[in-house]
């Protein structure tokens, strides 16, 4: 049978624009469509703005420290504006260098919605067209919940409107407390916002650490920013300029803006999976196998949209082991184990590995090392704010499990720390490695008293 692309991607993000490519560089034809713009939630509205919105927060502080070391510091002014329309420039910058290299492949982009009208066939809704293809790709992402059963929800934004507010509101709730909620909180409290986090659980961030957590929200209440765990909004209204938030626990909270941050949900609306058999999972996802094939032999999907690791690296690796099996004869499947990942939360998270509960769950027993201190540039600045390091070791391996840090460059480090840790390294190979001095890494290869166990016992 001929097909008129070999391969055809839905979904210009950072997994199927690495798969288009990829493929087309191997000399197969293949056409990638896009309804929105090139590039995804990673560039147009998820990391990359993030991350530099979390620098542009973080000069407040910056210009508090600088007074320890001599500097006298005019009061600061911060134009919003201004941080938006040099972000949006960067964001098209980046947009356009994906086009080029889709261009540059060989790979046709199609500026149009695309959905299944059979195995083979793709519809272009936009052209009003149909095209056929060996293989088809589905990497269409994911969108943030809006939480629609939650009365007065309209009145919420989410990540995607927190990018293009016209004007900084003086005070913001966040509803969740996970990855984005907490990403925000900093960047937000940061920008002189009066900033709330209301969870539904315990304890905020859940799935990761639970010491880190316990200290992140410690370093974010000292920051000002308030955060409610155990409690949820029942209902949104309107109030003049502000929004009153009604809590399940009959509390009342008031802010020019609610931000909801309660998870993302993949697109898959519309698509037309159902039609052709594939039955969709619990949150709208796409179940896949290892390969990252569907029930539809000729269909595959990677991404968010099939909810395994939300992460833009991930869906990286999972474009390269789909080009990997199909187009090149070598069956490959995504290791999920030990990927390293950061929270830009201000102190940044970095973390690899287990969790101290998970170890535990896992191998019964673990050692863990632990420290916790001021980072030396606070020692001038007078900010009172603490480095956090906690090694989880399996002690009949001697391996070192998991490795979580909250503080400056604790992202940095998990990535240098992921290799370590995937190469199966002990917490002897860890004492082997001399110290960088004066670091805060240091304490990596420093720590010899376990948790609990008094100094002597442990040398
Ligand atoms: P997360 O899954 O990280 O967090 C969702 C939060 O919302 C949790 O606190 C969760 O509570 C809460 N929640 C979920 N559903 C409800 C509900 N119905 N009512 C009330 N609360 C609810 O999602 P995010 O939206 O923060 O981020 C989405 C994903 O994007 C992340 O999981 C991550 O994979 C990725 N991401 C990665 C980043 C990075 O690598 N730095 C940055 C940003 C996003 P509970 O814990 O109780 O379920």
């Amino acid at each position: 049978m001929s097909f008129d692309y070999d391969l055809f991607v839905i979904g210009a993000g950072s997994g199927g624009v690495r798969a288009a490519r990829l493929a087309a560089q191997l000399g197969k034809k293949v056409a990638i469509a896009e309804e929105f713009r090139i590039g995804g939630t990673c560039v147009i509205r998820g990391c990359v703005p993030k991350k530099l919105f979390v620098y542009a927060s973080q000069f407040s502080e910056a210009f508090e420290d600088a007074a320890g070391f001599g500097w006298n510091v005019p009061e600061p002014e911060f134009d919003w504006p201004t941080l938006v329309r040099n972000k949006d420039r960067e964001i098209e910058r980046l947009s356009q260098i994906y086009l080029r290299n889709l261009d540059a492949a060989g790979v046709e982009v199609i500026r149009s919605r695309a959905v299944l009208a059979a195995p083979n066939t793709v519809q272009l809704v936009g052209e009003g067209r149909e095209v056929s293809a060996r293989v088809i790709l589905i990497a269409t992402g994911a969108r943030p919940n809006r939480h629609h059963d939650l009365p007065g929800h309209e009145l919420a934004i989410t990540s995607d409107e927190a990018f293009h507010l016209e004007r900084l509101p003086k005070s913001i709730i966040i509803g969740g407390a996970g990855y984005i909620s907490v990403e925000f909180a900093g960047i937000f409290s940061g920008l002189g916002v009066e900033t709330t986090i209301l969870y539904r659980g315990a304890e905020i961030l859940s799935g990761f650490d639970d010491d880190l957590r316990k200290a992140l929200r410690a370093e974010y209440e000292r920051k000002g920013i308030k955060v409610i765990c155990g409690d949820w909004l029942t209902r949104l209204e309107r109030q003049g300029k502000d929004v009153v938030a009604t809590t399940l626990k009959g509390d009342t909270l008031r802010a020019e803006q609610v931000m909801l941050a309660i998870g993302r949900i993949p697109n898959t609306e519309g698509l037309g999976l159902e039609d052709l058999g594939v039955e969709l999972g619990k949150r709208g996802e796409i179940p896949v196998d290892a390969h990252s094939r569907t029930k539809v032999p000729s269909i595959y999907a990677i991404g968010d949209v099939t909810d395994r690791m939300a992460l833009t690296p991930i869906a990286i690796r999972e474009a390269v082991a789909f080009v990997e099996t199909v187009f090149k004869g070598n069956p490959t499947a995504v290791d999920y184990e030990n990927v390293p990942t950061a929270v830009f939360s201000q102190p940044e998270i970095g973390t690899v590995g287990l969790t101290e509960a998970a170890a535990c769950k896992r191998f019964g027993d673990v050692d863990v090392y632990e420290t916790s201190f001021r980072p030396m540039k606070h020692t001038l600045s007078g900010r009172e704010e603490r480095m956090m390091m906690k090694l989880i070791v399996e002690p009949r391996s001697d391996r070192v499990v998991g490795c979580h840090i909250l503080g400056p460059d604790a992202g940095e480090l998990a990535q240098v720390l992921g290799i370590a840790i995937k190469m199966g390294a002990t917490k002897a190979d860890f004492d082997a490695t001399v110290a960088v001095h004066p670091t805060a890494a240091e304490e990596l290869v420093t720590m010899r008293v376990k948790r609990g166990k008094p100094a002597a016992a442990a040398q």
